[in-house]
Order: C-alpha cells, then sequence, then structure tokens
C-alpha cells in the first residue's frame, strides 16, 4: 500500500489507459476522482471496482479543456475527498489526418484537450499542493512526441508541448515538495488505437522490438512508481513504456 490515504485525480479515468491508472493507484490505497467527458456507465463500474478494493472513489465528468468547468469540479472533489495530492493528466483524444486536409479546429481541439487540459488540471490543483509542500504530477505523453507521426500533427504537437511544460513546472516547483514528470507510453491497446486500420497496426508492430502492443496495465505501474514516495527525488523526468519502439 505505497499510497494510502492519499488523493488522486485521472483525468479520462473512464476506460483505457486512465482506467488502469485509476485502478492501480487505487491498489496502492489512494482513492480516486475518476474524471470522464461522455461516458457515465463506463466510469461508474471503474468507481465500483475502486470502492471493492476499499478506497474511496467518486466519478466526475468535466470537460479538461474547460478551465472553469475544471476549476468547479475539483473543488467538488476536494469537498468529497480531501486535498488532491496526485494528478494524472491523462484525458486525450485524436483528430489524425494529414496535414494538407487538417482543419483548424482539429489543430485546435486536440491542442485544448490534450495541451491545454494540462494547463487548467495543473492550475486547479497546484495552488494546493504547494501549499502543503507536497504533490505528485504525472502528465500523459505520447512516443509520437518523440518520433513525430504521419497524420498527427495536431497530436504530435501538443503531446511534446506537454514534456516542454512539464519540465518548466517541475523547475517552478521542486523546492516546494511537487514533482512533475511524464510517461510516455508507445502504441496500447485502448479505444484510442482500435481505429487504427489492420494494415497499419502491422506495419507498427513490425517496428516494435517486443513485437506486440501494450496493455494499459502495462503502463499504469510506470504512473504508480512517480506517484509513490520511492520517486521522491524524481522530477521533470520521462518513463517510455514502449516494448522497445523508440529508446
Ligand atoms: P481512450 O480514447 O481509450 O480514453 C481517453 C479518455 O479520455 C476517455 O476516458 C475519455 O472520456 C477521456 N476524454 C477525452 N476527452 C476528454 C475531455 N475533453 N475531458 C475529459 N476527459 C476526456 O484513450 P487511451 O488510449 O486510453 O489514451 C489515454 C491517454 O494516453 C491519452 O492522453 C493518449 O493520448 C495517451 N496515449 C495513448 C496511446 C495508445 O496507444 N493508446 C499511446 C500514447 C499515449
Amino acid at each position: 500500500m505505497r499510497l494510502k490515504e492519499r488523493v488522486a485525480l485521472v483525468t479520462g479515468a473512464s476506460r483505457g489507459i486512465g482506467r488502469a491508472i485509476a485502478l492501480a493507484l487505487a491498489q496502492e490505497g489512494a482513492h480516486v476522482v475518476v474524471n470522464y467527458s461522455s461516458s457515465a456507465e463506463a466510469a461508474q463500474e471503474v468507481v465500483k471496482t475502486i470502492e471493492s478494493l476499499g478506497a474511496k472513489a467518486l466519478a466526475l465528468p468535466f470537460d479538461v479543456a474547460d478551465f472553469e468547468a475544471v476549476t468547479q469540479a475539483v473543488r467538488q472533489a476536494e469537498e468529497a475527498l480531501g486535498p488532491i495530492e496526485i494528478l494524472v493528466n491523462n484525458a486525450g483524444i485524436t483528430r489524425d489526418t494529414l496535414f494538407l486536409r487538417m482543419k483548424p479546429q482539429d489543430f485546435d481541439q486536440v491542442i485544448a484537450v490534450n495541451l491545454k487540459g494540462v494547463f487548467n488540471c495543473c492550475k486547479a490543483v497546484l495552488q494546493g499542493m504547494l501549499k502543503r509542500r507536497y504533490g505528485r504530477i504525472i502528465n500523459i505523453s505520447s512516443v509520437i512526441a518523440f518520433s513525430g507521426n504521419v497524420g498527427q500533427t495536431n497530436y504530435a504537437a501538443a503531446k511534446a508541448g506537454i514534456l516542454g511544460f512539464s519540465k518548466s513546472l517541475a523547475r517552478e516547483v521542486a523546492s516546494r515538495g511537487v514533482t512533475v514528470n511524464v510517461v510516455a507510453p508507445g502504441f496500447i491497446e485502448t479505444d484510442m488505437t482500435s481505429k487504427i486500420p489492420a494494415k497499419i497496426k502491422e506495419a507498427v508492430i513490425a517496428q516494435i522490438p517486443m513485437g506486440r502492443v501494450g496493455r494499459p496495465e502495462e503502463v499504469a505501474p510506470a504512473v504508480v512508481f512517480l506517484a509513490s514516495e520511492e520517486a521522491s527525488y524524481i522530477t521533470g523526468s520521462v518513463i517510455h513504456v514502449n516494448g522497445g519502439l523508440y529508446m
């Protein structure tokens, strides 16, 4: 129980990687705020599973891209479960298309959710963390931030933006007990990647030294580690979880 009685907020925790992170944090004793955008039923299932592990949980719908909504929701979450000590910025979307076909709104939406959403959630929790001189912020980037990818100029820009953002914030708050780190998953089997055509998927798998895609449960332990006491001297770092796809 490395996170006993700690309170965590995981954005986009109703499914996929976020769900696995929420459950893994709860397995270590953390109480979890399960944020989601639309799938209330799935979020409730995550809450029930967390409660069955003996931890507290709260499903909270809000759009991470909406600054006011985030601020309000965090206030509500802290009233219910206590001050947020662990923030996992996991919510993310794709609007893939070749650059020449990409509409300004495809770019704006991805930046708004994947990058501005990180800003919004950090804003909402950071003051409290600094006051209490304790906090763990873990931002989910992607291998695409490092390698780039055809059809993902918007996504790569947002995910690379997370790297610069995290390192800068890490420097600002390091002396006050708050760490800011990044986990960069490779190709993980979730709803997000289920839309990728089989042919492209095969081509990507051929590039992965481990010869397979990853599971959400293989990403979550890196987040739990960064949230734990064991990672107390790690900040501004990136943990790659990608089967060797990018080294
Ligand atoms: P997913 O589509 O299965 O889940 C995304 C989650 O984010 C859902 O719970 C959804 O409700 C939530 N969400 C979407 N927009 C939101 C918004 N505006 N406000 C609040 N919540 C919102 O995706 P996933 O594959 O589990 O991805 C999780 C994170 O991991 C994303 O940031 C993604 O970019 C990143 N990632 C995924 C992969 C992969 O291969 N699946 C690889 C690298 C990085």
